[in-house]
């Protein structure tokens, strides 16, 4: 990123003593995570309104026991911490910049603690637009999965100002365990690095077994001799049983893994900077895409393998 973002103006926006510890919240973004993750903070005591674009979501919610505001902007009245939960850049762009939304209808002292994964640069933007109005922006994406987001176990990445990450701490922890990266965006780019080492070690974890059964090695037996070396991994642990037994279920979609890799190669080539790894696995993903498996999951880059080596990893 070539912006770098200033922190102490970041700071030095939130007002202090303009609005309580973390409460009243609002959430924004009730799908697969998002509703968990409200759920969780709820079960917390903390005073939480939701809010989702679709009816269906926030009948789910309603049915959950949250109270839902059907309306953006009623949504946010009132709150001093605003959680979005939303699928990409534009989706958050959408709910800070809107008519309806954060800027047009938040108080000074606001903390919005953006938790969707989206573009660290559109981060640094954000940030600085609500410092102009002396609202905070802590960007948080997250790890783990649904299981984590579900049991409130969730790896959070916090950047932004460290003040506000203070405010909105204890609401973090209803739902993981919050790390301080750095500035503005660092969150983003930490999940980023995150997004390309997972992706990475999928790849790495395929292109063994489809060299293994060329040669006629068990997917299982070949599994079983990694794990004890140098090549162990939380993929070939965790994802590999899935590759083998033909389980294509997310998970983590396809369609969220390119996302991730788009965000992590398009700032690197922003920086004139080469990522030879993450482009080449996009490359693969869009080639999973191109078969219509954006909805299986991420480990589902052993079909692709299959396709284009012509190999059989997953065993009958
Ligand atoms: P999802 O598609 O299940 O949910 C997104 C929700 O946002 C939907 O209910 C949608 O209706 C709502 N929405 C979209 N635009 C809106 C708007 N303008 N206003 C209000 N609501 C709006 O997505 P998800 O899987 O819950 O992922 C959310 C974010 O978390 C993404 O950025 C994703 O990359 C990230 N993430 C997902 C996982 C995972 O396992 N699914 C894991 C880690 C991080």
């Amino acid at each position: 990123m070539t912006k770098t973002p200033d922190t102490t103006t970041h700071q030095s926006a939130l007002v202090p003593g303009s609005a309580p510890a973390c409460g009243p919240v609002a959430f924004v973004g009730l799908g697969v995570m998002g509703l968990p993750m409200a759920r969780n903070i709820a079960a917390a005591g903390i005073d939480l309104r939701v809010h989702d674009a679709s009816p269906q979501a926030c009948d789910r919610a309603r049915i959950h026991g949250l109270k839902v505001s059907g309306e953006l902007a009623q949504g946010l009245e009132g709150a001093s911490t605003v959680i979005t939960m939303l699928p990409d850049t534009p989706h958050v762009r959408q709910v800070v910049r809107g008519p309806d939304g954060v800027l047009a209808r938040c108080t000074q002292g606001t903390v919005v603690v953006d938790m969707s994964t989206i573009s660290p640069l559109a981060t640094q933007e954000l940030a600085a637009e609500l410092a102009d109005r002396q609202l905070a922006l802590v960007d948080a994406p997250v790890s783990g999965g649904v299981r984590a987001a579900v049991s409130g176990t969730l790896s959070i990445m916090a950047g932004g100002a460290a003040e506000a990450l203070a405010r909105v701490r204890p609401v973090l922890e209803t739902m993981g365990s919050a790390t301080y990266v750095g500035p503005a965006g660092s969150g983003q780019v930490v999940k980023a690095c995150n997004q390309v080492a997972v992706a990475l070690t999928i790849q790495a974890a395929c292109e063994a077994f489809t060299l293994g059964s060329r040669f006629g090695v068990q997917p299982q037996v070949l599994r079983e001799a990694l794990l004890g070396g140098a090549a162990s991994s939380w993929v070939l642990e965790h994802l590999a049983p899935q590759m083998i037994d033909g389980d294509d279920s997310a998970g983590f979609r396809i369609a969220l893994q390119v996302k991730d890799l788009r965000i992590a190669v398009d700032a690197a080539a922003g920086q004139g900077m080469p990522l030879p790894g993450a482009s080449g696995a996009l490359q693969l993903y869009l080639e999973a895409m191109a078969h219509g498996q954006q909805a299986d999951g991420n480990q589902a880059l052993a079909r692709v393998y299959e396709r284009i080596a012509d190999v059989r990893i997953a065993t009958p």
